[in-house]
């Protein structure tokens, strides 16, 4: 792998068989897998001056390794996914762990049989705990929503008690909208968990933090020697399609072009922009070895910002005397106003608009389109490589 800056004047993209926009896990992943299918030789184009898209992490200026946009924490249940990564780096076992802060105490999320005490008491939030256990089983998750509609007075105290204390006013400083107008399957990702398990991801087999960070890993990834990646290059001044044909430079491209950016931008927004939620990040460095018990503690009845996340605590680095946390704070995002785009919101009248610009490129049949942009979808990290897997194995049995 070579990583340079900008393009050389002479770049020639008939002299690569893939084209690949943005190096994110999406097109990292089928950089990968593309060099490794006998497909040819590959140009990774990257708009930002770095490779590992918004799971970037770097050492700042105290010494601490940061992640740029946003705490990432890797999980899933999918084997496939994690024996691709783990070619790239070795896993912590590092099993992620919030509290929410409800009027100054600290109360596990997803919200379980210590959370129920801590909110009702020991007797009452045993009491309540079996209900859910008779109502539920054991071990289960729960998300907010289903738990509203259980006509039993016991669970809707409960209920009550989570939606009003964990969910209503985080979702409204994340979203701007009350749990019932926003996509349920958001508010499914953190259920209500009837159990002891006090992690983040409850029962989720593959979970961690790569050993030495999530940029060295998109490093191992992309070197290879049929692999060249090209930083602070954005596609769109060098792409052109009409309804069947792709143009790089302004030659008709024959490759194949995987790409992970926004299609609305890719239009110049024809037909008006796609809405997301975008997140200011306000980091601080505390001259202290610990701010908070764990990785993450949630905002959830307070305060302006939703979470603040201590680094530390995600990767298990020594630093004495320092530690960075991060607050986020969550706003409607504008186009082109150098924000980034990072939530989409999936709403119907969204869907629709992304649809319509898919529609133009569906039958240019050698352009791809994957990842959380580029498919207009709220992605985690496995999800994305999964996608990219499963394009990656398409483009190679094709050809
Ligand atoms: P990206 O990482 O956004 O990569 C796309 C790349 O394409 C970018 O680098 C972009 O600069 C580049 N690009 C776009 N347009 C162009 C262009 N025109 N030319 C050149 N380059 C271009 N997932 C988890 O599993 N666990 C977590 O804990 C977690 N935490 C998250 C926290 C936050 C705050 C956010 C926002 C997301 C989190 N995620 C997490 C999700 C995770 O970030 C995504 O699933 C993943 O990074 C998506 O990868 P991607 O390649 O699709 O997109
Ligand atoms: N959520 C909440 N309170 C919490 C945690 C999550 O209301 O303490 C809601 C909120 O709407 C959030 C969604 O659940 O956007 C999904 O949470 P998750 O932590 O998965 O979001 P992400 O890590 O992707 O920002």
């Amino acid at each position: 792998m070579s990583i340079a800056s900008g393009l050389p004047s002479d770049f020639n993209p008939s002299a690569y068989d893939v084209i690949v926009v943005g190096a994110g896990y999406a097109g990292a992943v089928c950089a990968r897998m593309l060099a490794e299918g006998n497909s040819g030789r590959v140009a990774v184009l990257e708009k930002r001056d770095h490779i590992a898209g918004n799971a970037y992490d770097y050492v700042d200026e105290a010494g601490v390794l940061v992640h740029k946009y946003g705490p990432h924490i890797y999980h899933t249940n999918d084997e496939q996914v994690h024996q691709f990564l783990c070619r790239f780096a070795d896993f912590t076992d590092y099993q992620h762990k919030v509290l929410a802060n409800i009027h100054g105490t600290l109360m596990p999320v997803p919200f379980n049989h210590q959370s129920l005490k801590l909110a009702f008491g020991e007797e009452r939030g045993e009491e309540l705990y079996q209900k859910l256990v008779q109502a539920f089983g054991e071990n289960r998750r729960v998300p907010i929503l289903e738990l509203r509609e259980r006509n039993d007075e016991d669970l809707a105290e409960v209920a009550d008690y989570v939606y009003e204390n964990v969910f209503l006013h985080y979702t409204m400083k994340q979203w701007g909208k009350t749990p019932d107008q926003i996509d349920p399957a958001v508010m499914g990702r953190v259920p209500v968990f009837v159990g002891d398990d006090d992690r983040y991801f409850p029962q989720v087999p593959h979970q961690g933090m790569p050993a030495n960070g999530y940029t060295e890993l998109f490093e191992n990834m992309l070197r290879h020697d049929l692999i060249d990646v090209f930083v602070n290059v954005d596609a769109r001044d060098l792409l052109r399609l009409d309804e069947t044909n792709v143009w790089v430079c302004d030659q008709l491209y024959g490759g194949e072009i995987i790409y992970t950016g926004a299609l609305d931008e890719l239009f110049g927004m024809d037909l008006g922009a796609l809405p997301y939620r975008t997140l200011d990040m306000q980091f601080e460095t505390l001259d202290q070895d610990q701010f908070q018990p764990v990785g993450t503690v949630n905002y959830t009845v307070s305060e302006d910002f939703t979470r603040i996340t201590e680094f530390k605590n995600l990767t298990g680095q020594v630093v004495p005397g320092k530690t960075t946390i991060m607050r986020e704070y969550s706003k409607a995002y504008t186009p082109g106003s150098g924000e980034t785009p990072y939530y989409v919101i999936n709403e119907p009248q969204n869907i629709e608009l992304y649809k319509r610009y898919r529609d133009r490129v569906a039958n240019v049949l050698n352009f791809h389109v994957v990842g959380r942009l580029a498919e207009y979808r709220y992605y985690d990290m496995d999800g994305v490589v999964a996608s990219a897997m499963a394009l990656s194995d398409k483009i190679i049995n094709h050809r």
